[in-house]
């Protein structure tokens, strides 16, 4: 049985702006446009990106707002978890909206490139169990797992 990949989910931009306040209200951050704007293009990007490339759709956007303010952006968005970051493989750090595909870890083929979003429920029971053999409770986890190609000549997702 073929396994089906994680499915992006619709998102609800205003819970997501209301969630977002509450954080910068209760920080005593400032609640600013420039800080809710950036939240609304992470919500539009595809999958997972850089600082860098929000930085540039956003100006490819016509958003004006400076390199520094993406990345403390990014930083507070991740703090209130709305925000995941990801460091695959020691590569440069990629961030996702966390309500785009929830709960779901990453799979990569080290040959070929290609990445696989997964969700697997069983998964999560075994993580949730593993943290009550120490009296936790899981509130989130990362699993990336780095695979071969079988067959790497008819691996159809080679690069290049
Ligand atoms: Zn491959
Ligand atoms: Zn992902």
């Amino acid at each position: 049985m073929e396994a089906p990949e994680a499915k992006p989910t619709a998102v609800d931009m205003d819970e997501l702006k209301r969630h977002f306040a509450a954080f910068l209200q209760e920080q005593r951050y400032r609640n600013t446009s420039e800080r809710m704007r950036i939240l609304e293009r992470v919500a539009e990007m595809p999958g997972h990106f850089t600082a860098d490339e929000l930085y540039v759709y956003m100006h490819t956007k016509g958003d004006k707002v400076s390199r520094a303010t993406v990345y403390s952006t990014l930083e507070l968005l991740r703090q209130c978890d709305l925000v995941v970051r990801h460091s695959f493989d020691g590569g440069s750090m990629k961030y996702e909206l966390a309500a785009r595909l929830p709960n779901h870890d990453h799979l990569f083929c080290t040959d070929c490139g290609r990445m696989v979003e997964f969700c697997f429920p069983q998964l999560r029971e075994l993580v949730q169990q593993i943290a009550q053999q120490y009296s936790l409770r899981a509130v989130r986890h990362s699993l990336h797992i780095f695979a071969r190609c079988p067959r790497l000549a008819e691996c159809p997702h080679r690069l290049g």
